[in-house]
């Protein structure tokens, strides 16, 4: 089985191949035009160790991988607050199914974990060293640093814009530990972080700038496929868990929200769905940036619109890449369709999807939207009703939840996805639950364990304590020189 860009299926690459690359050749998306083609028995993966669950779903969707066993125990033997990795919890009458237990306290630890082992692995000794660039907004940069720390082989420097991060995000990357990591403070906010980088990888590739340097750039952000199989593997964890405790029949459907960005998360659902689980609605929630829920309603997307500063940082994203796949897969593959499409994007800042594609979006996909009012409410509301302590991004997704029941009258099982431990957000968490909201963030995560007793994370209260290890601060147009310079000390 190989991949093949979304915008050229000529253009194939064996899955260990796709990982290494990250993107295609032709700035398509390493896909395939029917995950359903892979054959594979579903209820043989809902076995009871979820570790063994992952080798066996992982080994499907990249098969050329060898000793995956391994690979799954290194990436996440130890490292999870609890050995079920991602545990499901009843709120309310749904689930949550909390994907924050990582070294991060945030859902990209799942798949940051896993991709160091994937890149190593399918990296041969005598190849060039791997350099990991990434730009972060805040939760990505960390877990990616904490994921490929000391991994043999490959260096990250992670980017971060000095005045977009919040305290606890800077503390967790400045402090940073590791023989092969560097965080760099660029001036500016995440789009001159984020083009800066992209400028990179562009100068360095069409300039030849570090042949010869035996160093290679890559990149670990979601468009990488090894960064979405990893994330397929909790969607059937949730359902065991369900079938476990008797609240389903094996076969009986159930229903998923997301909290969407990227369209990383929920394609991991359509992709489990795909092969065989039981999934009934995939229901997609943004935040007050509701590109997508106007998509999947109307067929129309459109980037140009506000951008919306929001309580749900990592949900605050106007073109959201991974939806790329979804519209391959539900063309059959027309790589033609798909490049028309996104050159419209760039171009012009939309495009309109045909009447079969908009039909099988809406069999598929249910959407809704949650303003700032609403994200308050709702984090306030699961805290006094329920107790249970919601961040902004997972209470987005319960706002969204109760619409879908509301309005569907659907009476299957409902499991949100709980994206970020609420003591990284501790400030609009405590104006929600009603507890003041002064002092630093610090002073604020102890205020908000102080007053509801939940712990805060291991890895969030040990930061206050440990020495800045990274101080660089540079002008956006100075990324480059930067680049070069580390790549060859
Ligand atoms: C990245 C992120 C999301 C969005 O996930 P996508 O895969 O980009 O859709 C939601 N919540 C949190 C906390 C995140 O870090």
């Amino acid at each position: 089985m190989d991949y093949q860009s979304t915008r050229h299926r000529a253009l194939t690459a064996a899955p260990s191949q796709a990982v290494l690359q990250g993107l295609a050749p032709d700035g398509g998306l390493y896909a395939l035009p029917d995950w359903s083609a892979i054959a594979f028995d579903w209820r043989q993966a809902l076995c009871p160790d979820v570790l063994q669950m992952a080798e066996r779903i992982l080994s499907a969707l990249l098969p050329d991988y060898t000793g995956m066993a391994g690979l799954v125990r290194r990436a996440y033997d130890g490292k999870f607050e609890t050995p079920d990795l991602t545990p499901l919890v009843p709120v309310a009458d749904g689930y949550s199914l909390e994907l924050f237990r990582g070294p991060t306290s945030a859902f990209k630890d799942v798949a940051l974990s896993m991709l160091p082992q994937l890149m190593t692995a399918a990296r041969k000794p005598e190849d060039d060293e791997i350099l990991i660039l990434t730009a972060t907004s805040g939760d990505t940069g960390k877990a990616a640093l904490e994921g490929f720390r000391d991994v043999e082989g490959i260096r990250i420097l992670v980017f971060y814009p000095d005045e977009g991060v919040s305290s606890v995000q800077k503390a967790q990357m400045v402090t940073q530990e590791g023989r092969n990591v560097t965080v760099c403070a660029v001036k500016g906010n995440f789009d001159d972080a984020q083009n800066g980088v992209k400028a990179v990888f562009t100068q360095v590739r069409q300039r030849g700038l570090l042949k010869h340097s035996g160093v290679r750039l890559s990149s670990a952000n979601s468009i990488n496929i090894g960064r979405l199989a990893p994330q397929v593997v909790y969607y059937f964890k949730a359902y065991r868990d369900l079938w476990q405790q008797g609240a389903v029949e094996l076969g009986e459907k159930v229903d998923f929200v997301v909290p969407t960005g990227n369209f990383g998360d929920i394609l991991a659902g359509y992709i489990a769905k795909q092969l065989g689980l039981p999934v009934g609605t995939l229901v997609c929630a943004s935040n007050a940036n509701d590109v997508l829920t106007e998509f999947l309603h109307t067929g129309r997307y459109d980037r140009r619109r506000p951008f919306h500063k929001t309580s749900s940082p990592s949900m605050d994203i106007l073109i959201s890449s991974n939806l790329e796949r979804l519209l391959f897969a539900l063309s059959g593959g027309d790589d033609q369709m798909v490049s028309g499409l996104m050159d419209q994007l760039d171009r012009q800042g939309f495009y309109q999807v045909n009447d079969a594609i908009r039909r099988r979006l809406t069999d598929e996909f249910w959407a809704g939207s949650c303003n700032e009012a609403q994200t308050r409410e709702m984090i306030g509301r699961l805290w006094n009703t329920y107790h249970y302590l919601a961040d902004p991004h997972t209470a987005v997704a319960w706002h969204v939840a109760e619409g879908y029941r509301r309005k569907t009258r659907s009476t299957r099982p409902v499991v949100v996805l709980s994206t970020a431990s609420a003591f990284k957000f501790p400030q609009a968490v405590l104006e929600a639950i009603g507890g003041g909201a002064d002092g630093d963030e610090f002073a604020m995560m102890e205020r908000l364990s102080a007053l509801t007793g939940v712990p805060i994370p291991k890895n969030l209260a040990s930061l206050r304590q440990k020495p800045v290890l990274h101080h660089d601060c540079i002008r956006p147009e100075d990324m480059l020189a930067y680049v070069q310079r580390k790549a060859t000390t």
